[in-house]
């Protein structure tokens, strides 16, 4: 096989353990880093759906009895059927989304753990014994939430699969999964590998297919129990109301705006270097990008020299041809960056760096965009309150604390948040005051297997990975048992 060459991936749907041709078609899956048609594939509807809610119901009832520890046994098969498979995993997902090579292994990688930590917590789900009156017992147990319909993004095509997956089937829950109409195929060649560790018929069911048809069945049926959805803020909120007169569980992982504050008394070379690191993961379509940079003004000189600097040193390209990152998914993608910059330009703000799609040689046929510095930022702009999902650094410039903690707060998001200083009175305010799920203190790294990830306020509710993951998918049952005497 060439080095630009797809391997072999899946193009039916998963239901039941069956592969199965869809009635509404196919959708074309396109390299977003030469334009070209990757793969045709098979689209469902509501009669698959439907099939899929059936079979996930049928096979709850084994699944949901089998020992923890032979559920187990299975992910962990899997977590090594994913490491063993990782170079095509890997490849297909570049092919498909556009990240270099090396960002998709890590996110195989990130799979691999995924699965061996929620293999082991499935075997930890405790209950409580609780003291009661004489001649009782009561208990609180914990049980699976029942069948879960997961919608999964296209910027994250494999790990926010597994995040979702590996906690419900680890609780003893089956799942019917829509992922996104741009990466089915990273989705699909994950479930080549359920089927080949042997988990049972109707535990883990794939749908592609018109996304408002499927997700309005999946969220109105009184055959699913839960609702995981990472995504918009704007197509969770009518998932969310959707699922509301059946009075499902849901989780919501969306939108977020992430601000990045540099104090005075930070590392700024840490700062940048992280900045830099963690913006172009993904080429900066990450809900938990760094998206507004607020800098102190004793410093902001010095940290805008080395931002540019640094910049200059981003390569862009083909994700196959190791750059430090790759194209936007799509030309929405660019179109809504190039609107951003325009917009802000046109209210006083001022490009340091890039600016511009690129659009010569190699890039004539993807979506591609430079490393982007933009300075002067300020509250009128577009860029301040609207999620970039792209390479752009907006910098805003702060004198006051109490003042950089408001302004970071002004945002109908509450994602990631990320500042970087030493004092400890600093640390300690501004830790306790981000109205942010997860704060970073001169540290990005805020995704792991065995800690919370999620938001509050608009980026939505619940959380994923670690104990708090596995919670999301189980329900508390009391039992009060009365002994005769
Ligand atoms: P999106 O448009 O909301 O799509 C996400 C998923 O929802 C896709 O599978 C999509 O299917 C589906 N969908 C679209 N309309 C739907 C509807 N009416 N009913 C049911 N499902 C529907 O978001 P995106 O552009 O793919 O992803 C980017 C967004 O995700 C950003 O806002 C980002 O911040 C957020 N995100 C959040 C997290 C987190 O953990 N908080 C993580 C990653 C991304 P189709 O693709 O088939 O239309």
């Amino acid at each position: 096989m060439g080095k630009y060459d797809l391997p072999q991936v899946e193009t039916h749907l998963y239901i039941n353990g069956k592969w199965l041709e869809g009635s509404e078609g196919t959708v074309d899956v396109v390299n977003p880093a030469t334009g070209e048609t990757l793969a045709s594939v098979q689209q469902g509807g509501e009669k698959e759906t439907k099939e899929a809610i059936e079979a996930a119901n049928k096979a709850f009832e084994g699944w949901s009895r089998t020992a923890p520890s032979e559920r187990a046994k299975l992910m962990n098969k899997m977590a090594d059927l994913v490491e063993e498979d990782s170079e095509r995993l890997a490849k297909i997902m570049t092919m498909e989304q556009g990240k270099p090579l090396a960002q998709a292994t890590a996110e195989i990688q990130t799979n691999v753990e995924n699965l061996r930590w929620n293999a082991a917590q499935g075997q930890r789900i405790m209950g409580e014994i609780i003291p009661s009156p004489e001649g009782k017992q009561w208990q609180a147990r914990k049980q699976p939430v029942g069948v879960v319909g997961a919608i999964t993004p296209w910027n994250f095509p494999s790990n926010m699969i597994i995040r979702k997956i590996s906690p419900a089937i680890a609780a003893g829950c089956t799942v019917i999964l829509k992922p996104a109409k741009s990466t089915p195929l990273s989705a699909l060649a994950l479930m080549e590998l359920f089927h080949k560790a042997g988990f049972p018929d109707g535990v883990v069911n794939i749908v592609m297919g018109d996304s408002s048809t499927i997700g309005k069945i999946l969220s109105e049926s009184d055959d699913i129990q839960k609702i995981t959805f990472t995504g918009s803020t704007e197509v969770g909120q009518i998932l969310n109301e959707q699922a509301a007169p059946t009075l499902k569980k849901v989780s919501m992982e969306l939108g977020g705006h992430a601000p990045f504050i540099i104090f005075p008394d930070a590392d700024v070379e840490l700062a940048v270097d992280t900045l830099i690191k963690t913006k172009f993961i993904n080429n900066g379509q990450v809900c938990t990008s760094p998206n507004r940079i607020f800098i102190h003004k004793e410093i902001k000189e010095q940290a805008t020299k080395l931002i540019v600097e640094k910049i200059r040193e981003v390569t862009v390209g083909n994700g196959l041809d190791d750059p430090t990152t790759g194209p936007l998914i799509n030309e929405e993608g660019v179109k809504k960056v190039e609107e951003q910059l325009e917009d802000a330009v046109a209210k006083g703000a001022e490009i340091l760096a890039g600016g511009h799609r690129l659009t010569d040689g190699e890039y004539a046929n993807g979506f591609f965009f430079e490393p982007t510095v933009l300075d002067g930022v300020k509250k009128e702009m577009d860029i301040f309150y609207n999620e970039t999902f792209g390479p752009v650094i907006p910098i805003i410039t702060f004198e006051d604390e109490e003042q950089v903690i408001k302004d970071a707060n002004d945002t109908i998001f509450g994602l990631a948040s990320y500042f970087f200083a030493t004092n400890i009175h600093t640390i300690n305010n501004v830790s306790n005051k981000l109205q942010y799920g997860m704060v970073g203190v001169n540290d990005t790294t805020i995704s792991n297997s065995a800690t919370p990830f999620g938001g509050v306020k608009h980026s939505g509710f619940g959380r994923e990975n670690g104990t708090f993951g596995v919670e999301e998918y189980v329900e508390v049952k009391f039992v009060t048992i009365a002994s005769e005497k």
